[in-house]
């Protein structure tokens, strides 16, 4: 494999049998960008480990030796705009690019990842079948189901994959809308023994991912990952990486994590500790005093955002003598009325100590992460948000500042989805521009257009898949999602209709049919606690 030469693997691949089925993993970016995503990591190791497949890797820059007639193709899709790449791939390898339109002679094409484990839908239409939730144990099972049926017609193979769970075959099911251009009216399996929904798969044992390739070609330059958490137990209102991905889970620190970080230190001083929610681990005091014995001397170390309350001076000392100058915390908003709402539970005064036990740690900059636009938010609610950053100034001098802010985007599975857009966000980012940067504050709005992309797949259905197909022709900008909404008018809602417009919370979504790890009815009720302080 010259093509991957730079790469040090962390596990054995297995020889193929002489049966095996020819299977290609790819992921639609370029090699760099792929290789740095921790879920194709393992998800290649684990396919790779497998003697009943011989697997080869696709990346849009390079690629192993493909086979001549794949029987699976499956794609990690991370990155919401990288649909474009799919697309593209699928039509070098001369493989149509809706699932409709293919026969016994094509591969299965089969996508997982976050993306698509969030809200598949306006995809389904190019993929023959999707993989729900944690790829651990369903990535086995999946495969196994395909043995069995691996000499049938295409059609009977995704009939009795549709009976696994976690495995949702799109063209299994109609959707039906109450007009072209309206909402939703129903999403019914086609025949009796395809399930009426599909259950997001959840793993449960011991261990997480960790890196299974280290390579100077990753975006993040010879890192190890370790992933010390799986979700995070908060629950603020508008988070995916909480909701979609509940239970909480921790492995153990001196019997899983440290082993593992052991392992990757064979190989690499760069560690990245992964997870929405590193520090809340409740044995991360042990994984920090990890990193003080010699042996960690030279570590490089990275970690995700925190959360505020669990910076201490002893995290911070840490970070700043090995190698990292800066920690990131997310506020989401200076106003304790609007983090209520957000259920963001979280006091002014946890954020001036996080401030000062950075300083005081030997951290030079400390990063905040808020949004605009949230649901219930008015013009005082930012005012309160530069005070606060002005409040930090004051009472940590000499730390340097920084603001990254988005606007709010509605995702799946979380009790903020009904919630459009507000289009006024990208007044208030400008606000908070304005009032930040002439105090001496590094303000890094996220693009308000981007966000309006984000919102608009993050809430398709799936007539968008039409809409995505043409848009790729023009352009990624919002100008060429606009412009083909008007070419398509009356065949699909407007743009304002999925990005800006409230849902009534009695509307079928595009997601109906999928179940995340909450009913819908918790997912109301948190709704309802929020709107109630609004
Ligand atoms: S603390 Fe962070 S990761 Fe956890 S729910 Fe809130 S926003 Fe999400």
């Amino acid at each position: 494999m010259p093509v991957f030469d730079s790469e040090q693997l962390l596990f054995q691949p297995v020889m193929s049998a002489a049966d095996a089925v020819p299977l290609i993993f790819a992921f639609p970016n370029t090699y760099s960008v792929g290789i740095t995503s921790l879920g194709y990591q393992v998800v290649w190791a684990l396919l790779a480990s497998r003697p009943d497949l011989v697997v080869s890797r696709l990346f849009t820059d390079r690629a192993d030796d493909l086979p001549a007639a794949p029987e699976i193709l499956g794609f990690s899709l991370s990155w919401e705009l990288d649909y474009v790449h799919l697309l593209d791939v699928l039509e070098q390898l001369e493989i149509p690019v809706r699932a409709a339109g293919r026969s016994q002679e094509h591969p299965l094409v089969f996508g997982g990842g976050p993306v698509l484990s969030a809200n598949p839908e306006p995809f389904a239409d190019f993929f023959d079948l999707v993989l729900l939730g944690d790829g651990e144990d369903l990535l086995h099972q999946f495969i196994e189901a395909y043995q069995t049926v691996r000499s049938q017609p295409r059609q009977d193979q995704l009939r009795h994959l549709a009976q696994v769970p976690g495995i949702y075959v799109p063209s299994l099911y109609n959707v039906t809308y109450a007009a072209p251009d309206g909402p939703l009216e129903k999403i019914l399996p086609l025949e009796s023994a395809i399930p009426a929904q599909v259950q997001k798969q959840t793993f449960r044992g011991n261990t997480l991912s960790t890196s299974t390739v280290v390579t100077p070609e990753a975006a993040w330059e010879n890192i190890y990952m370790v992933e010390v958490v799986r979700s995070c137990p908060e629950l603020c209102r508008f988070c995916l990486a909480s909701y979609l991905t509940l239970p909480f889970r921790t492995p153990s620190v001196e019997q899983t994590l440290i082993p593992a970080i052991q392992k990757g230190l064979q190989v690499t001083h760069r560690i990245g500790l992964l997870g929405a929610s590193v520090t809340q681990h409740p044995e991360f005091d042990a994984l920090l005093d990890f990193f003080t014995r010699p042996e960690c001397d030279a570590v490089r170390l990275s970690i995700a955002s925190v959360r505020t309350n669990t910076v201490t001076e002893k995290l911070a000392h840490i970070l700043a003598t090995h190698d990292t100058r800066s920690i990131t915390i997310a506020i989401e908003s200076g106003s304790d009325r609007l983090r209520q709402i957000i259920n963001k539970k979280l006091d002014p005064d946890s954020i001036f100590e996080a401030a000062a036990h950075a300083k005081a740690g030997g951290l030079s900059s400390l990063k905040l992460y808020g949004m605009a636009g949230l649901p219930g938010e008015t013009e005082a609610d930012l005012e309160a948000t530069v005070a606060l950053l002005k409040a930090i100034k004051q009472k940590v001098p000499g730390l340097r500042l920084t603001l990254g802010c988005s606007t709010f985007v509605p995702k799946a599975h979380t009790p903020f989805q009904w919630f459009g857009v507000q289009p006024q966000a990208e007044k208030r980012l400008q606000f908070l521009q304005k009032h930040l940067r002439s105090q001496g504050i590094d303000f890094r709005p996220e693009s308000y257009s981007w966000s309006v992309i984000q919102a608009l797949i993050s809430r398709g259905d799936r007539r968008l898949s039409f809409l995505l197909e043409r848009t790729r022709q023009y352009g990624d900008s919002l100008g060429s999602y606009r412009r083909v909404f008007k070419e398509l008018k009356g065949k699909l809602p407007p743009l304002d209709f999925y990005v800006h417009q409230d849902w009534p919370t009695d509307w079928v979504l595009p997601w109906s049919h999928l179940q995340g790890p909450l009913p819908q009815s918790t997912l109301l009720k948190h709704r309802e606690e929020a709107v109630a302080l609004f």
